[in-house]
């Protein structure tokens, strides 16, 4: 019996990938890492085995994969010391014997030299550490979320969108269609080995998003190119610290060069139907935005 352990359960990507695994496997057959167990009580409740352990703290995590085959490691957030805890996660495994482990990265285009703070030299370092850590690896690179869009548009765009993405398209995928390929990966057998792209169905640009949040609004909603400088100024005064916007810019440059604009197939292989396109899922993110 393999038995799978889902770290980051108490977060969007790990929750989704937990509620499609209970409709696979048996919960005998799960365990879900949690800072804070009292988190999990309904998980507990139905009959997942709840562990506590930190990124941070090596000896947790060597504990709490003990007993485990198959681990869903998913990357630490931004502004952390993201190596030191992929390190960390990385060594816990091993000493734990985790025989396969399924890492959560970010979709890259090939060959792309694009350099992102906070995202390229962890992803680099991580993919490294677990080609040297002798498991069976997985790597997941997946698209943006979807669901961020809110966020990375910021709290205007039902006025105007004001961002430094250029042209660029970008393969938006909704989380919950990760949290089911994720789900599929850890319950099926032969991905040892395997990288894949989990983006959504299509690529598409701002001005794209913008005439689909017109037709929720019910007004022309506008897409401008604006400035690095500009972005990041408007988003600070918004509220945001600035090495978070900065952060932002750094993301929209990134859709501006290409690099998430690749659409691969891999998601809906595994999912088995076609993935949530941005015309379906955005009228629901932005009417809670
Ligand atoms: P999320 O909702 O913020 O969840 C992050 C999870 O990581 C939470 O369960 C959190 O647990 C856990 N965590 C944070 N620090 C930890 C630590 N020191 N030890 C153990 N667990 C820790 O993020 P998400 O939406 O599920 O996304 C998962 C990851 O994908 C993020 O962490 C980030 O690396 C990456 N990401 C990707 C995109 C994209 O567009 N592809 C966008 C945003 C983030 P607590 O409840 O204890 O805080």
């Amino acid at each position: 019996m393999t038995k799978i352990l889902v770290t980051g359960a108490t977060g969007g990507l790990g929750r989704q990938t937990l509620d499609f695994l209970l409709q696979r496997v048996p919960p005998v057959r799960i365990a879900a890492l949690a800072r804070d167990p009292v988190k999990l009580a309904d998980l507990a409740a139905r009959g997942v085995d709840v562990r506590q352990g930190d990124y941070h703290d090596r000896a947790s995590l060597k504990a709490a994969f003990q007993g485990i085959d198959r681990l869903f490691f998913i990357s630490a957030p931004s502004f952390t010391n993201m190596v030191e805890q992929h390190r960390n996660i990385v060594a816990g495994a091993m000493a734990a014997g985790v025989q396969h482990i399924v890492y959560t990265g970010i979709q890259r285009r090939e060959g792309s030299g694009f350099v992102m703070d906070q995202v390229t030299a962890t992803e680099n370092a991580t993919e490294e550490m677990l080609a040297a850590s002798g498991a069976g690896i997985t790597v997941l690179r997946n698209a943006t979320y979807m669901d961020a869009l809110p966020f990375l548009l910021g709290p205007k765009a039902l006025n105007e969108i004001r961002v430094p993405a250029g042209k660029g398209a970008s393969a938006f995928v909704a989380r919950r269609d990760l949290g089911e390929a994720s789900a599929v990966v850890l319950s099926t057998e032969g991905h040892m080995g395997k990288t894949y792209t989990l983006s959504g169905g299509v690529a598409v640009t701002m001005d794209e998003i913008a005439a689909i949040l017109s037709q929720i609004a019910g007004r022309t909603i506008r897409y401008t190119d604006v400035s690095v400088a500009t972005f990041i100024k408007e988003r600070v005064a918004a509220g945001l610290p600035e090495p978070v916007g900065v952060f932002l810019a750094s993301w929209m440059q990134a859709i501006a060069a290409g690099e998430f604009a690749t659409v691969s197939s891999d998601l809906e292989r595994l999912i088995g139907h076609p993935a949530v396109t941005p015309a379906a899922l955005l009228p629901t993110l932005f009417a809670t935005a």
